[in-house]
C-alpha cells in the first residue's frame, strides 16, 4: 500500500472505529426518533439504546448508570463541573484549586469564574509535570469548594497521583473533578477506589465520535445546570440526545477498557522505540515529561534545541508525517506552551516542542519512518538558526 501519511497526533483526535460506526448508523436513519417522545413504539429503541451506552460508560469507571450524563463533549464536561459546583456551592466559599498545566477548558473556566467573584489557585507542577502534594495540601483553605486537577495531561502525558488527590479531597470535604479526557482507554480508571467527584471524557479521543462527551456526577452531589432548556438528563443536560454520538462513546469506551492491556503493551513499546531512536539519532534532544509508569504510553515529546515548532510541523507535513507542536495547538497562536513553562522550560526550547502521539494504527513501520525523516530536518532547520549557532558557539555544553 502507498504510504499517505502517517498519523502521529492521537492526543488531538482519533477516527472513530468501524465497528463503532457501525453501531451509530442505525441512530442516524430507521431509529432516528426523538427517545421523549413516549406515546409510540419506535422511540423506544433510541431510549434503550442512550440506556445501554450508560450502561457501558458506568462499568467502564466503576459507577452507577444514573451517575452519568452526556454532554456535547469534552469541554463541556469540564465548563459543566467547575461553574456547576462553584455557582451551587458558592455560600460554602469562593476557592477552587487547580493546577498550570491544565487544559484549556479547565484553565480558561476557572479564568471566567475569576472575573465573577471566585478565588483559583493554580498549582505548579515539577520538571516532570507532576503536581507536588505538599504544595497541594498547603493551598487549601477554610473557603475550598473545589480542587480540578487532570488525570493525564495532554501534551506531556504526565499521570497525576489521582487517588491520592482524591483521597486528601474527601478528607477535606471538598469536592474532586478530574478532567480525564486523555486518560480513557490507557489508564484503569476506577471513580470509587479514586474517590472521584466528577469526571469528564471525550469520545473522540478514544476511537468514539467527535461532539459527545460525559459528565460522570457522584450520587448526591448538587450543581448547577451549565445547559438550560428541556428535561433530559434528569433536567440537568437539556437538549434532544444526540443519540448516535451517545451510542457510538458507549461503544468505543466498551472496546477501549477490554483492550487496554494489550494496547497499552503495544503502545508502550512503540513509544519507547520512538523515543530511544530519537535520542540516539539527534544530540541535545530533550524529552518532556515522566519517565515510566507516571507518563501515557502513546505520549512522547520533545525540545530541541534552536528549533522553532512551527518550523519543525511544516517540515514534518511535507514528509507526510502529522504531529503537533505545543505551541500553536488549538488557538493557532504562536504562544510557548504553558505546560512546558510549567514544568520550567525555558521560552526557547518551550517555543521548539514537538508532541507525538501514538495511537490504534501506529506501526513499528511508522516509528522507523519517523525515525528516518525527522534527524536531517532537525539537522536543516538547525543549519539555518541563530539560536543553534549561539547555542554552539557558548561551548558550555
Ligand atoms: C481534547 C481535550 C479536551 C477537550 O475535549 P473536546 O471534546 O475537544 O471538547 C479537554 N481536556 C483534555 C485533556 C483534552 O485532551
Amino acid at each position: 500500500m502507498e504510504r499517505k501519511y502517517v498519523y502521529m497526533d492521537y492526543s488531538a483526535t482519533t477516527y472513530t472505529r468501524p465497528e463503532v460506526l457501525e453501531e451509530m448508523i442505525p441512530y442516524f436513519t430507521e431509529n432516528f426518533a426523538n427517545p421523549s417522545s413516549k406515546f409510540y413504539a419506535i422511540s423506544e429503541k433510541p431510549r434503550i439504546a442512550i440506556d445501554t451506552a450508560r450502561e457501558r460508560i458506568a462499568k467502564a469507571i466503576n459507577a452507577e448508570k444514573s451517575e452519568i450524563y452526556f454532554t456535547g463533549g469534552g469541554s463541556e464536561a469540564d465548563n459543566w463541573a467547575i461553574k456547576g459546583i462553584a455557582l451551587a456551592h458558592k455560600n460554602k466559599g469562593n476557592h477552587i484549586i487547580t493546577s498550570q498545566i491544565e487544559h484549556h477548558a479547565v484553565i480558561n473556566t476557572c479564568k471566567f469564574l475569576e472575573k465573577n467573584g471566585f478565588e483559583v489557585t493554580y498549582l505548579p507542577v515539577d520538571e516532570n509535570g507532576l503536581i507536588k502534594i505538599d504544595e497541594f495540601k498547603k493551598a487549601i483553605k477554610e473557603t475550598t469548594i473545589l480542587v480540578t486537577i487532570m488525570f493525564a495531561n495532554n501534551e506531556v502525558g504526565s499521570i497525576q497521583p489521582i487517588k491520592e488527590i482524591g483521597e486528601i479531597c474527601k478528607e477535606n470535604k471538598i469536592f474532586f473533578h478530574t478532567d480525564a479526557v486523555q486518560a480513557i482507554g490507557h489508564v484503569h480508571v476506577d471513580v470509587k477506589n479514586m474517590n472521584i467527584d466528577l469526571l469528564s471524557m471525550a469520545g473522540h479521543k478514544f476511537y468514539g465520535p467527535k461532539g459527545v462527551g460525559v459528565l460522570y456526577i457522584r450520587k448526591g452531589i448538587r450543581l448547577d445546570n451549565l445547559i438550560h432548556g428541556g428535561g433530559q438528563e434528569k433536567g440537568k443536560r437539556a437538549s434532544t440526545e444526540n443519540v448516535p454520538g451517545i451510542v457510538g462513546i458507549g461503544k468505543a469506551i466498551e472496546l477501549a477498557v477490554e483492550e487496554i492491556h494489550e494496547e497499552v503493551k503495544r503502545l508502550n513499546y512503540l513509544r519507547n522505540r520512538l523515543i530511544n531512536g530519537i535520542k540516539e539519532r539527534i544530540p541535545y534532544t530533550k524529552l518532556n515529561g515522566p519517565i515510566g509508569e507516571n507518563r501515557l504510553p502513546g505520549n512522547a515529546n520533545f525540545s530541541f534545541i534552536g528549533i522553532e515548532g512551527e518550523a519543525l510541523l511544516l517540515m514534518l507535513d511535507f514528509e507526510g508525517i502529522c504531529a503537533s507542536t505545543g505551541s500553536a495547538c488549538a488557538s493557532g497562536s504562536l504562544d510557548p506552551s504553558h505546560v512546558l513553562l510549567a514544568m520550567g522550560l525555558p521560552h526557547e526550547l518551550a517555543h521548539g516542542s514537538l508532541r507525538l502521539s501514538l495511537g490504534k494504527s501506529s506501526s513499528e513501520e511508522d516509528v522507523d519512518y519517523i525515525l528516518e525523516k525527522l534527524p536531517p530536518i532537525v539537522k536543516r532547520l538547525r543549519d539555518m538558526s541563530p539560536l543553534w549557532e549561539d547555542f554552539m558557539k557558548k561551548g558550555d555544553r
